[in-house]
C-alpha cells in the first residue's frame, strides 16, 4: 500500500507517473538519483532512453519541482549533442574583448550552443512521466548514507534504500565554507533584455568581454543574442566574495548602455548564479552512493563550465552500468592532469598574479580558438598543452606550477 503521508507529497505529474502506471512507490529502488537538476536528470534521461534500465526501478528525489527557467546552459560541441532537439540558439561566431585585443572568431567545426534550464528540465521530465518504472519523490533531502553497502537516502519523512544512490546534491555551503587550498566563487547575474528595434546580430556571441573594471578582481560580461532585438547579457567574477545585489544591477546597466550603446530596453528574465571555483577535491563516490554533477566535482575549476563535464559522467555512468553493473568510475591520468592546470590558474587568480583578463587575452590572442575550446573541455592531447603553456607568461606560470606540483 501506498503510504498516505508519502502521497501528500507527491505532485501532480508525478502522481501521474507513478499511479497511471499501476506502479507503486515502495522503499527499494534499483536507482535512487538525489537531485533533479542538471546531473540527475541528464543521468535520468540516458536511463530513459537504454532499454537495459526498463525494468530497472529508479526513483528521482528533489527538494522541489522544476518548474522555473532558473538557469541558461551554454556550452560547445562539434556534433549534433544527446540534447539537440531543445538547443535554443547556436552561434558559429564569436567575439572576445579585452583592453588590448579584439577578434571575431570562426568556430567550425564547434557550435557554441544554448539551452534554456525550463526546456531541459520539461523535455526529460515528459518522457519521465510516461516511463512506469521511474519515480518521483518531492522533500528535502537530509542524509545519504552507506551502511554495510546498502546506500540510504532520508528525504522528507521518509526513508530509501537503492543498489545505487547518484548523488547531486551538495551538502556543503559554498559561500561560508571554504573547502579547498584555492575557494574562488563565479558569481554572475544575467538580464534578458529586448530592445523596440533590431540592434543585434544573432549570428555572433559576445564569448567574453574584459573590458569592464578589473577592480573587483577578474571580471566579464557576456552577450547572447537570441534574436534580433533579444539578448541574454551577463556580468560575472571570478573573486572570493560575492557583492552587493545592487552591484551587478549597477554593472549590467553600464555595460548595456556604455559597451552595447543601447539606453532604450525592457529586462524581460533576470538570472543568478554562484559557481563553486575550487581545487577542493570532491568525494567521488561513497560505497554505493556516487556522486554527479558539480557534487561530484564535474564542475571545471578554473572556469566553472559544467553542462558538457556532466553529459560525459551521465554517458560514462550509464554505459558502465549497461555494461558491467558498477558505475564506479577511476579517474583517469588526463583528468588529473587537467586537475593540476586548474589548480595552477586558480592560485594565480586568487593569488592575483596575474589578472584572469590578461591571461585569456594572451590564449585568444596565441592559440587558435579551437585550441583553447578544446583545452577548457579537457580535451587537448599533451603537444596541444604545451603550445597553450607556451602562450601565458612562464615567470607567472612556471613557479606556480612547481608550487601545485610540490604541495
Ligand atoms: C545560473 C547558472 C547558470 C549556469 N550556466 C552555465 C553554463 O552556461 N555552462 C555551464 O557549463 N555551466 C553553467 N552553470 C554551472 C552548472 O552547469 C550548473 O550549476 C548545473 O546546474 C549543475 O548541475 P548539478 O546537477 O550539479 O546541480 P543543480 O542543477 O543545481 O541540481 C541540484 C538539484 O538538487 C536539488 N537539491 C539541492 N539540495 C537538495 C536537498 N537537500 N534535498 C533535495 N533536493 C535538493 C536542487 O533543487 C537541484 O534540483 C550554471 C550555473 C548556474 C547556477
Amino acid at each position: 500500500m501506498i503510504d498516505r503521508s508519502l502521497r501528500r507529497t507527491l505532485v501532480r505529474s508525478d502522481i501521474d507517473s507513478a499511479f497511471n502506471s499501476h506502479t507503486l512507490l515502495t522503499n527499494h529502488y534499483d536507482y535512487i538519483i538525489t537531485g533533479a537538476g542538471c546531473a540527475g536528470l541528464s543521468l535520468l534521461y540516458r536511463m530513459i532512453q537504454h532499454p537495459f534500465f526498463i525494468d530497472k526501478q529508479i526513483l528521482v528525489i528533489d527538494q522541489s519541482p522544476k518548474n522555473n527557467n532558473d538557469r541558461t546552459w551554454c556550452f560547445w560541441e562539434q556534433q549534433a549533442g544527446v540534447f539537440e532537439e531543445i538547443v535554443h540558439h547556436r552561434w558559429k561566431q564569436i567575439d572576445f574583448y579585452s583592453t588590448g585585443y579584439l577578434a571575431r572568431f570562426d568556430l567550425e567545426p564547434y557550435e557554441y550552443k544554448m539551452i534554456r534550464g525550463i526546456d531541459f528540465y520539461n523535455c526529460v521530465l515528459e518522457k519521465a512521466k510516461q516511463k512506469s518504472n521511474i519515480h518521483f519523490y518531492y522533500g528535502k533531502v537530509q542524509s545519504l548514507t552507506a551502511e554495510n553497502n546498502k546506500p540510504i537516502v532520508k528525504a522528507g519523512d521518509q526513508q530509501f534504500e537503492a543498489g545505487y544512490i547518484f548523488n547531486s546534491i551538495l551538502f556543503y555551503d559554498v559561500l561560508n565554507e571554504p573547502k579547498g587550498k584555492y575557494n574562488l566563487l563565479q558569481h554572475f547575474k544575467g538580464w534578458l533584455i529586448e530592445t523596440p528595434t533590431n540592434v543585434f546580430n544573432e549570428h555572433v556571441a559576445t564569448f567574453m568581454d574584459f573590458r569592464v573594471s578589473q577592480n573587483h578582481g577578474t571580471t566579464f560580461a557576456y552577450m547572447l543574442p537570441v534574436s534580433p532585438n533579444i539578448a541574454l547579457v551577463e556580468y560575472t567574477l571570478f573573486t572570493e566574495k560575492l557583492l552587493q545585489p545592487h552591484e551587478y544591477d549597477e554593472a549590467l546597466k553600464q555595460y548595456i548602455e556604455t559597451y552595447l550603446e543601447i539606453r532604450n530596453y525592457a529586462v524581460a528574465e533576470e538570472e543568478f548564479g554562484v559557481i563553486p571555483m575550487t581545487d577542493y577535491s570532491f568525494s567521488k563516490a561513497y560505497g554505493n552512493i556516487i556522486n554527479i554533477g558539480t557534487a561530484g566535482g564535474q564542475t571545471k575549476a578554473s572556469s566553472g563550465f559544467t553542462f558538457q563535464f556532466i553529459q560525459k559522467q551521465a554517458d560514462a555512468i550509464s554505459n558502465a552500468l549497461v555494461n558491467n553493473n558498477n558505475p564506479h568510475i577511476a579517474q583517469s591520468f588526463s583528468q588529473r592532469r587537467f586537475g593540476l592546470y586548474d589548480s595552477v590558474l586558480l592560485n594565480i587568480l586568487q593569488q592575483k598574479k596575474m589578472g584572469g583578463d590578461k591571461i585569456f587575452e594572451q590564449l585568444f590572442k596565441k592559440n587558435p580558438p579551437l585550441r583553447v575550446l578544446k583545452f577548457l573541455d579537457n580535451e587537448t592531447n599533451f603537444s596541444e598543452e604545451l603550445k597553450i603553456m607556451g602562450s601565458v607568461p612562464a615567470a607567472v606560470f612556471l613557479p606556480a606550477a612547481f608550487n601545485e606540483l610540490l604541495v
